[in-house]
């Protein structure tokens, strides 16, 4: 979501080092990010205060002489570091009124808010030029960690002659972001008929719904869930066949890599959180109710997903990949 403000920023001042600061699980995608010159690791637990160490973190980056900083969270504890570190400009969303620690604020349209990348990118508006447009997001990979990923997971290196098809069934929102798992068992099963191997991918926390998937259909995929590091799970998806996906993080990455993508929104909006690719197929219904935003469906029929049907999602695919059932 946040890489084509890093690519405007970039754009804009081709002479600029950009560091990004994010929680350890995150530096490998920003470390795959060309506009990036090093990524830096922040030690702080979701909801931890640690004034101290924020202090402290703080005034070991101030030896950098930081011109600009961007504060992408709304929180208020997320502003405290830039502040502490005598950045002088500081821009972000008022988000936790962060009035005084931010001193380059910008306003959310809350009737009529933008999508997550438009909201990003008006970030770097700051620095005042012209907004060029928005690019699609891109990420670099590994052919050597690739490698090493597929003799370390005992996986047969995808090629036109053996196609991968890369399932993300995890949302790490909640269940209603999520198409049901005995679905994503049945489109495994087509997948596999069509003579694509088919891998899951997810993390530790989507395990359980990897489970009910070989549940329903046994030795329908390979679980990857949980077995590989961020790094990893990009270089083993770049070099896939297809990738079908609920909105999630995982959905991103594919768009970045380009891959072939079959987007699934039921709960959420394709408007708010786009794939950033033209070879994404978005499948979404927008029945009445949709999208919620809720993270369990509170009609309980959750028809969003259930009238998504695998066959139909399963054509998609074939077609994404180029092939003809
Ligand atoms: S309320 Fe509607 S959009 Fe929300 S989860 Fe249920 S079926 Fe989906």
């Amino acid at each position: 979501m946040a890489q084509p403000m890093l690519a405007r920023l970039k754009e804009l001042r081709p002479e600029a080092n950009i560091d990004v600061l994010a929680p350890r699980w995150v530096l490998p995608l920003a470390q795959r990010m060309p506009e990036v010159s090093e990524a830096i690791e922040s030690p702080f637990g979701h909801g931890d205060l640690d004034l101290g160490g924020r202090w402290r973190l703080g005034r070991t980056l101030a030896a950098r002489g930081y011109a600009q900083a961007i504060v992408l969270p709304n929180t208020l504890k997320s502003a405290l570091i830039p502040l502490f570190a005598g950045i002088p400009l500081r821009a972000g969303y008022v988000g936790e009124t962060r009035y005084g620690l931010l001193n380059v604020l910008h306003k959310l349209d809350r009737k009529n808010p933008p999508p997550m990348v438009e909201r990003y990118l008006a970030l770097a508006g700051a620095l005042q030029a012209p907004l060029p447009a928005v690019a699609e997001t891109r990420l670099a990979t590994s052919s050597t960690n690739l490698a090493q990923a597929l003799a370390r997971l005992s996986l047969q290196s995808p090629s036109d002659a053996h196609p991968v098809a890369v399932l993300c069934p995890g949302a790490e929102y909640g269940p209603a972001k999520r198409w049901p798992a005995e679905y994503y068992a049945d489109l495994a099963t087509k997948l596999g008929a069509a003579g694509f191997s088919v891998w899951l991918m997810g993390s530790e926390a989507d395990q359980a719904v990897a489970q009910a998937i070989l549940d329903a259909q046994p030795g329908c995929a390979i679980d990857l869930c949980g077995r590989t590091d961020l790094a990893s799970a990009i270089d083993l998806i770049s070099a896939s066949q297809v990738v079908i996906s609920n909105d999630s993080g995982l959905m991103h990455i594919a768009a970045a890599l380009g891959r072939p993508l079959v987007a699934i929104f039921g709960s959420s909006s394709p408007k708010h959180t786009p794939p950033r690719s033209a070879a994404a197929r978005v499948q979404y219904l927008a029945i009445e109710c949709s999208p919620c935003f809720e993270r369990v469906c509170p009609l309980g029929h959750f028809r969003c997903m259930r009238d998504l049907e695998p066959e139909r999602i399963f054509a998609q695919a074939l077609a994404a990949a180029g092939r003809t059932n």
